[in-house]
């Protein structure tokens, strides 16, 4: 009955859907900024170039009302990370409470007594039923809301394949994650922490390796880009850099979004350099190579391996403190929940809903820790690329969906890479350090 309830709810939620996009399609442009931004005169090589002064030139090129808008939608997202995480503990909790999670158990059970395909058929209702009650949440987030800031290019039929996409990426990979960690529970009932900790761990490079390879494959098409004027001053700064690449490759986002942006992805062999279709089209060349040299940056600084070696600390406190308060809750409430112990599946709600816990309160500092390296990335692409006002174009181009001038707590706390004024600023202070770089022979 309650299933059917929520399948109702979201039949009429599609319903709903027609006359919003055609209301949003509207303002998509409203929202953009311009494509070749000009550098203000205040950031034009002087005697009397000041950096803050520049900065403050710089950000007054934002229309007053595109600010006002990426400042509304970036701090929509502050709530955004509360309602994510109360949303889905009451889901485990619900689960846990009226012994549903039990019950999907005794369900796994009835149909095998292969202990890895338990775990397996139990991980695979837990994923349908938490993706069914968070469905309204994650539609208003994923979907109507980037509507609403022009920052969506996906109907409603596209977004909702690339949900399912995500669904089953999630039930094979968090699949194979969960038989992988049970398996270990029940072979190492004291040290189950540690080993959980290690197979975690690993899984993420697997997860990390793939990325690049399988899974951005399944949502967009990646090509290699084989224009000689875009990749040869890619390719000629990837060498003086000291990076083995022979390609860049290009990413179709256009087909979800109207953010531009470049990644470094993958692990060993399959770590790249990927510029999505946007920034292509709407991005400077200045800016254009201030972001490849920010990309190589990551690349050589070994951001990808510090990363998950920073993610292996977060994981070895989260078992050893997953290991003491599964051991208390499960004493405490067990027995209420028909839960069997420790190495019972149907408990995988309450380690859910305990890890969303620890990373719910761990926002700010891993927030902290990928916003340094992104700000070391920023100071080597300016290195680079020696391209100051293609730094700061990209920052202001990042501000569609970023509140450019947050304090200085709210960008600790919120903010995984640097904000765009302090991003400007630290170009502009480049700049005013290099400004033999920029003045013509004539002004010298
Ligand atoms: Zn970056």
């Amino acid at each position: 009955m309650k299933m059917k309830c929520a399948l109702f709810g979201l039949a009429l939620f599609i319903f709903c859907i027609g006359s919003a996009q055609a209301q949003n399609k509207v303002d998509l442009s409203a929202s953009q900024m311009p494509s070749v931004l000009t550098v203000p005169l205040e950031a034009q090589p002087s005697d009397h170039f000041d950096a803050e002064a520049a900065t403050n030139a710089y950000l007054a090129q934002i229309p007053p009302a595109a600010r006002a808008r990426s400042d509304a939608y970036f701090e929509g997202g502050y709530w955004l990370l509360l309602w994510d995480f109360l949303m889905s503990a009451v889901i485990y909790w619900l689960l846990l409470h009226f012994g549903w999670s039990a019950k999907m158990r005794d369900l796994a059970e009835r149909l095998t007594s292969f202990k890895p395909l338990q775990t397996f058929i139990y991980w695979l209702q837990l994923m349908i039923i938490t993706s069914i009650f968070g469905f309204p949440l994650a539609a208003y987030e994923g979907y109507f809301r980037e509507w609403k800031y022009g920052l969506a290019t996906q109907t409603f039929g596209p977004w909702m394949v690339d949900q399912l996409k995500g669904l089953l990426i999630g039930v094979v990979l968090g699949g194979m994650l969960v038989m992988f960690l049970a398996g270990v529970v029940r072979r190492f009932p004291r040290t189950w922490h540690i080993w959980g900790a290690v197979v975690t761990t690993l899984f993420i490079v697997f997860a990390a390796m793939i990325v690049p390879v399988v899974i951005v494959p399944m949502f967009n098409t990646v090509t290699r880009l084989d224009d000689p004027k875009i990749t040869a001053p890619i390719l000629s700064l990837a060498r003086a850099n000291g990076i083995p690449a022979r390609d860049v490759y290009e990413m179709d986002a256009s087909k979800q979004t109207t953010r531009m942006s470049a990644n470094v992805s993958g692990f060993g062999k399959t770590m790249r350099i990927t510029l999505n279709d946007n920034m292509l089209r709407r991005g400077s060349p200045e800016e254009i190579q201030e972001a490849m040299g920010h990309e190589m940056g990551h690349y050589v600084l070994n951001h990808i391996p510090k990363f998950i070696l920073f993610s292996f600390v977060v994981i070895v406190t989260g078992f050893w403190l997953l290991r003491s308060t599964l051991d208390w809750s499960l004493a405490r409430w067990g027995e209420g929940w028909k839960i069997r112990g420790l190495t019972d599946i149907a408990a995988l709600p309450l380690v859910l809903l305990l890890g969303s816990s620890y990373f719910f309160v761990l926002t700010p500092i891993l927030n902290t820790e990928t916003r340094t390296q992104e700000l070391e990335a920023d100071m080597y692409g300016l290195n680079a690329s020696r391209q100051p006002d293609g730094g700061a174009q990209g920052a202001i181009h990042l501000g569609e969906y970023r509140k450019m001038s947050p304090g200085l707590m709210e960008e600790w706390f919120f903010y995984d890479h640097p904000s765009g004024r302090t991003r400007i600023y630290n170009a502009m202070r480049w700049k005013a350090e290099n400004l033999q770089l920029f003045k013509t022979p004539a002004a010298q």
